[in-house]
């Protein structure tokens, strides 16, 4: 049974699903809400931020959008709270806070 991801949700029963959970339709990442299991919530410190975009291409959920060529805050329904982009910064300009309130 092939079924459109697109009208999988958290309602869905395991029927409704796809074998193996393959996906059979491009871009619905975005459908889907990750941050909403986030343990851990990255805070943006704009005035310690220098803009080297450092951090956005190290995101694995492209949670750090660049508008005009600056970054500004994250993507909070995406973000899974991984800390890379806490990791990376070389300026402290991200810092991590233990839940998933915003
Ligand atoms: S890595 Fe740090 S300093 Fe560089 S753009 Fe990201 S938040 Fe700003
Ligand atoms: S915590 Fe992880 S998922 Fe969230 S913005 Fe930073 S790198 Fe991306």
């Amino acid at each position: 049974m092939r079924t459109d991801i697109t009208n999988i949700h958290k309602q869905t029963p395991h029927t409704g699903l796809t074998e193996a959970l393959e996906v059979f339709a491009g871009g619905t990442s975005v459908h889907f809400n990750t941050g909403d299991w986030r343990n851990n919530t990255p805070v943006y410190h704009a005035d310690k931020c220098r803009q080297c975009l450092l951090c956005t291409p190290c995101c694995p959920d492209s949670s750090i959008p660049v508008t005009d060529g600056k970054r500004a805050g994250f993507d909070y329904d995406h973000c899974k709270g991984c800390g890379i982009c806490a990791e990376v910064c070389p300026f402290d300009a991200i810092e991590m806070k233990a839940g998933n309130e915003v």
